[in-house]
């Protein structure tokens, strides 16, 4: 191999790569390219812990620790596993995102990097190989993956006029460091460019998170569905849930370890709906209907009469022979509450069984499509990462 550094092959293999896999927009969403890109494919660590021990593949229970230290080469962050038995190469990341140092954006230069391993050809013949390389081709690898994922995640043809570190970070979705080198690149060293420009590149809208803030806040739930169909993002007990927004039935993935998959698939496409504050027990403490401060203790709104507590109706939809005319049910008899889900301020429908919410039932809350139509024509909601369990 050759003993120096391709920089510029590095950086022109990442805006071809961009190139034949038609990624156009930026921060730029690393699962799609993966997805596109022949014999590669993304696997966290959780995930692999948890197919080997289905597959039981030791007699022994298999950890998350094990699969770091076994099979990812120890790395914090991301690792190559190229399979012995065909042509595939799994990339391996690091959900856990409540590890002490790890975030978002450093995973995503990480896997940029396995990336550019596996594009620019380096030769890890298998998870061990690294022991087989002399050390300075070990670091010729290095410095080339690091070149192309610079590249890749911040392409400069992108660039306007003035960029800075916090521009970076905000566009592109990545660490301050990754952000400040590619600064000190283009005033230092404006050659270490790629020489390849492609013009069709765009950014979209940063990625901001809109996470409903109530105390059945999506902060608390084990299971984490994307609806596609409103853009909701609702929270569950079961990988089955149904959403809040709009009632389709979702498959959910777990929470805890994943909120990365969940922010590269659809960080930035998350869209909030308008909700009614009500304390653990799904009970507003203001009158949704004529804002009078009722009790804890009331049902009813002792002004206009609404039933005050968010709860799963049982009724699927307005021709239900069970739904009655507005305002007549009486919401606190147990044969009315349906699966007896006590709900967010902002279900529409319940996450459990996706029948009506009261408040929807009650046209309480706006319906999603009406909501959709207005938020794509306003600027979306400024959350800023400190909302963020990390
Ligand atoms: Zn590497
Ligand atoms: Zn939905
Ligand atoms: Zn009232
Ligand atoms: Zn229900």
């Amino acid at each position: 191999m050759s003993k120096n550094i391709r920089w510029t092959l590095a950086r022109n293999r990442a805006i071809q790569t961009l190139g034949k896999f038609s990624i156009e927009t930026f921060p730029l969403q690393l699962f799609k390219l993966i997805d596109k890109i022949p014999h590669l494919a993304i696997m966290s660590y959780l995930e692999m812990c948890k197919q080997l021990n289905e597959q039981a593949y030791s007699n022994n229970h298999i950890s998350v620790d094990w699969v770091q230290e076994h099979l990812a080469d120890g790395s914090q962050d991301a690792a190559l596993l190229k399979m012995s038995n065909s042509k595939d190469t799994i990339i391996l990341y690091n959900s856990d995102l409540f590890a002490s140092g790890i975030t978002k954006q450093r995973i995503r230069y990480s896997i940029a990097h396995e990336i550019g391993h596996f594009v620019l050809r380096h030769n890890f013949q298998t998870m061990i190989a690294r022991d087989g390389l002399s050390s300075s081709e070990y670091i010729i690898y290095e410095k080339e993956a690091d070149a192309f994922a610079a590249t890749l995640l911040m392409p400069s043809s992108t660039f306007s006029n003035e960029v800075s570190v916090s521009k970076l970070r905000e566009q592109y979705d990545v660490s301050k460091q990754a952000a400040e080198i590619m600064v000190d690149t283009l005033t230092k060293k404006p050659f270490a460019l790629p020489s390849i420009r492609l013009q069709n590149f765009r950014l979209s809208k940063p990625r901001k998170y809109a996470i409903p803030s109530d105390p059945f806040s999506l902060l608390g739930f084990k299971y984490y569905a994307y609806c596609s169909n409103c853009r909701g993002l609702t929270g569950g007990d079961s990988p089955k849930v149904f959403c809040a927004y709009c009632g389709c039935e979702l498959k959910a993935i777990s929470y805890e370890f994943d909120f990365f998959k969940i922010h590269e698939s659809f960080g930035g496409q998350i869209m909030k709906y308008s909700e009614i504050k009500v304390d653990s027990s799904g009970h507003a403490d203001t009158c949704p209907q004529c804002g009078f401060g009722v009790s804890a203790n009331d049902l009813y709104c002792p002004i206009c009469g609404v039933f005050l507590i968010n709860q799963c109706t049982g009724i699927f939809n307005a021709d239900d022979p069970f739904a009655m005319p507005q305002g007549r049910i009486s919401f606190e008899l147990e044969s009315n509450s349906g699966c007896g889900k006590k709900l967010p301020g902002y279900a529409r429908y319940c996450s459990h069984c996706g029948a009506s919410s009261s408040f929807a039932l009650q046209h309480l809350l706006k319906s999603w499509s009406q909501e959709k139509k207005q938020n794509l024509q306003t600027a979306p909601l400024d959350i800023s990462d400190d909302d963020l369990p990390f």
